[in-house]
């Protein structure tokens, strides 16, 4: 008779990983103001929206004709956040009734550091 092996535990940690890599524009700072509205209502929002639309636009022509003096950041960003190493999903560790930390998405036990 063979013998039914223990069942096994799930384990998983915390991992940080990169999500993406994008190139970030930034316009002059006189595009990224807004004075007609206060600071973080929605209409500010849809203010400065609009505004970084219209800015896109003549930054399109300027990477045509070149004739442009503002000055413009590029930057290369890597996007990263903390994952489980189990199941990927965002890093939210939960403890049960006894604290033992567990992954709210795949509910492997939670070990610090690299297995
Ligand atoms: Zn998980």
């Amino acid at each position: 008779m063979t013998q039914t092996p223990p069942s096994e535990v799930e384990f998983a940690h915390k991992l940080h990983i990169t999500t993406g890599v994008l190139v970030e524009v930034t316009p002059p700072d006189n595009v990224r103001r807004i004075y007609a509205q206060d600071f973080g209502t929605p209409e500010y929002w849809k203010a400065l929206e609009r505004q970084l639309n219209v800015w896109a636009k003549g930054f399109h022509d300027f990477l045509r004709n070149h004739s442009s003096q503002d000055l413009v950041c590029l930057n290369v960003v890597r996007e990263e956040q903390d994952v489980c190493s189990k199941c990927h999903a965002l890093w939210e560790p939960i403890a049960d009734d006894d604290g033992q930390p567990y992954c709210a998405n795949c509910g492997a036990i939670i070990k610090e550091g690299k297995p």
